[in-house]
């Protein structure tokens, strides 16, 4: 596999974005610079009395639409390249949900497992005072993402709403009920997924019950999108996770596996069903299936995996599992892509549901949340389909498209300084 730039990859896209929308550099070039990155130093006391200095990051790459948005990730590969690459991927993403907000991500160098409570409490609290001056409900506003979750957004606002001396609930968002979140928010980003599946279908007119899929990763957004797929009907055969891929050709019973994750520590291991066995994670990618449903991490699709690829079609649960020179091959070999900037908007619109309750201090019914969020991810599908067939182009070069020109409007209309 060749060496890997996540925000390289992002710039080539873009570029190519602009070209087909015959901008010139002059046009775009804010868009390709991060507007600020800021790595900061955590320092946290162990329950052993050692202390630990952990680095923390946050990229505003740009704020033009709207306050930055993105979440939060506590992972061993963070770092400023990556998060610079999310924060970008989040500018286009949330111009594509058409959403009042720019793009941001943060993250921290850490394998939380290996954490206490108590010292991922800490470690939170001490990361938000570290960052605490470049947030804020209208300034940048973080949500969960990979290995990060409600609890931790309540001590984020709660460190925060210390700091300001009053409750903030709107400076983070993926909170939860108790503390200002919103109902459907925790399952918004996978049922977000299963709009993209049922907006396609309806484009191919393809059936939904009729499919076949393969997933990668079964944490919030790989197990709630399977689940709710697999109440349309798909077909689920094979479930990866860290310690290995769950087969079984007759369809899993995802229900069933749901239920066994969430009380076994979100894993999969020792889980049994009649017809079903383990496989290695390598040839998860490898199977003879409709759909690969990809929700772990970036960079899992590339030159070393991309050839034993069957699937037709790719959904992009996690941001940046498709490298560039996979993208291409897929694209010559007429295997679609259905990319996270489209197809997992649904958690930061969802988020963008979440703040404006807290803004107005009114709060919606799971109904009237899960209406909002189908009917924008129709329309958000809808705008990128429109220009993809307009300039034959994949989804993903037409997503870029959309949010390029979009972004591109709103700093022209809001007038250049400097
Ligand atoms: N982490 C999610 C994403 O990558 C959600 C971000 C948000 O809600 O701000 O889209």
């Amino acid at each position: 596999m060749s060496k890997y730039n996540p925000y390289e990859n992002m710039l080539h896209v873009l570029d190519r974005a602009a070209e087909k929308l015959q901008m010139q550099t002059n046009d775009y070039e804010f868009v390709r610079h991060p507007e600020r990155e800021l790595t900061v130093s955590i320092p946290i006391m162990m329950d052993d009395g050692h202390v630990e200095v952990f680095s923390g990051y946050r990229v505003q790459h740009n704020t033009a639409r709207g306050a930055a948005k993105g979440g939060i990730r506590f992972h061993p590969q963070a770092d400023e390249n990556e998060v610079k690459a999310l924060a970008a991927w989040m500018t286009i993403k949330n111009a594509i949900g058409n959403i009042p907000y720019g793009g941001a991500k943060g993250g921290i160098k850490v394998d939380p497992s290996k954490l206490s409570p108590r010292e991922l409490q800490r470690l939170t609290r001490m990361y938000v005072r570290r960052i605490a001056p470049f947030i804020g409900p209208d300034q940048d506003v973080p949500a969960p993402d990979v290995n990060t979750n409600g609890q931790i957004m309540a001590w984020i606002a709660d460190e925060y709403s210390a700091m300001r001396g009053q409750w903030e609930p709107g400076v983070v968002t993926g909170k939860p009920l108790t503390t200002g979140g919103s109902l459907g928010r925790n399952e918004a980003t996978g049922r977000g997924l299963m709009f993209t599946l049922e907006n396609w279908c309806s484009k191919q007119n393809e059936q939904m019950e009729k499919l076949t899929m393969a997933v990668q990763g079964f944490g919030n957004v790989g197990s709630v999108g399977s689940l709710l797929m697999h109440r349309h009907g798909v077909r689920i055969i094979a479930i990866g996770d860290i310690d290995g891929s769950l087969y079984n050709p007759g369809g899993i019973d995802v229900e069933a596996a749901y239920i066994y994750a969430n009380s076994h520590g979100r894993s999969l291991k020792g889980y049994e069903e009649k017809g079903s066995s383990f496989i290695p994670n390598t040839e998860l990618l490898k199977l003879d299936v409709d759909i690969l449903f990809m929700a772990a991490l970036e960079n899992q699709l590339h030159n070393g995996t991309m050839q034993e690829v069957k699937a037709r079609v790719i959904l992009e649960g996690a941001n940046g599992p498709t490298t560039e020179e996979a993208d291409a091959y897929f694209a010559e070999k007429g295997i679609e892509v259905l990319p996270d900037v489209l197809a997992n908007v649904g958690g930061v619109v969802g988020s963008y549901y979440e703040w404006v309750q807290n803004k107005t201090g009114y709060y919606w019914t799971e109904n009237e949340y899960n209406d909002k969020l189908q009917k924008n991810m129709k329309q958000s599908f809808e705008d990128v389909y429109a220009i993809k067939e307009k300039y034959h182009v994949t989804y993903r070069l037409a997503a870029y498209m959309l949010a390029l020109k979009r972004v591109v409007e709103a700093q022209n209309t809001r007038g250049f300084l400097g």
